[in-house]
């Protein structure tokens, strides 16, 4: 039996479109190259966003496109305690830090973008005193954990991963991780004591998996990602970043920019082998 383990990891805040459907296919094709096995995660820890039924909708989308996967699927939502447990460990090696910043504070200091083009986090409360920390909480500030990305890099030293490109079956590269161009993250969101970033790197570990499969839209975070494997003593899986399917205006599809859902296509009369020669599998 092979031990290549990949992943599909939609977060059900929406439904399903042609690049989802892209994605999925993209990484249930190269399990079967690499002879392993594709497993499904529902990324649900926007409790606000995420709902029961588009989870539900996920199912029989990825089952008429004729994906099969082995249960139980993991669902990050039953997984709080343990992404709280990473981030303890985090903090007992003084590298998470409370901030009571808001977006706006936040807008109005930053010098910096991020690779999405969002502001970099200017350090305001990188170095709070632990009192002030203190009784902030206990006033009941609403408060975000960022990770120190400067003293977390100063621990590692030089960070590197894996990458495989074009196709998983190709030579492995070594690239060079620079996590310090997103600044200090949020691992912690206000709503929820955790965040994608952090969860992601529990989760690819704890499923075992060894090829991660992602649109390109998420190459630069993953930085970030081989970080949290490092400071956390983590296996860092082998990278894969595909094509991402776009508009006729350039753009990423998404359904807020009016892309068409699988299941409003599959009402249209679409087949699923019509999806799966529309995205090119
Ligand atoms: N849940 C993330 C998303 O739907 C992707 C997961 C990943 O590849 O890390 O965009």
């Amino acid at each position: 039996m092979s031990s290549s383990i990949l992943r599909f990891a939609p977060s059900p805040n929406g439904c399903l479109h042609l690049g989802h459907a892209y994605s999925a296919l993209a990484t249930w094709d190269a399990a079967a190259r690499l002879g392993g096995t594709a497993l499904l995660r529902i990324e649900d820890i926007d409790t606000e966003r995420c709902k029961p039924e588009f989870t539900q909708a996920i199912f029989e989308d990825l089952r008429w496109l004729g994906l099969t996967w082995p249960e139980p699927v993991m669902h990050q939502s039953q997984r709080l305690d343990l992404y709280m447990e990473a981030a303890d460990r985090l903090l007992e090696i003084g590298l998470l830090y409370p901030c009571f910043c808001s977006r706006s504070d936040i807008a109005a200091r930053a010098t910096e973008t991020d690779p999405d083009g969002a502001p970099v986090y200017p350090g305001t409360c990188r170095h709070l005193p632990p009192e002030e920390q203190i009784r902030r909480i206990e006033r009941g500030d609403a408060v975000q954990y960022r990770l120190d990305v400067g003293a977390a890099m100063a621990r590692v030293g030089v960070l590197t991963f894996t990458t495989v490109m074009p196709t998983v079956l190709d030579r492995p590269q070594v690239r060079y991780a620079r996590p310090e161009r997103w600044g200090d993250v949020v691992l912690q969101r206000k709503d929820t004591p955790t965040s994608y970033t952090l969860s992601v790197v529990v989760d690819d570990a704890a499923q075992g998996i060894t090829h991660v499969t992602r649109g390109r839209d998420l190459d630069a975070i993953t930085d970030v990602h081989v970080l949290l494997q490092m400071l956390l003593g983590l296996p860092s899986p082998t990278y894969h970043f595909h094509r991402l399917l776009l508009d006729d205006a350039g753009r990423k599809l998404s359904k807020s920019d009016g892309a068409q859902s699988l299941a409003e296509l599959r009402a249209q009369g679409w087949s699923s082998q019509d999806v799966r020669r529309a995205v090119g599998f």
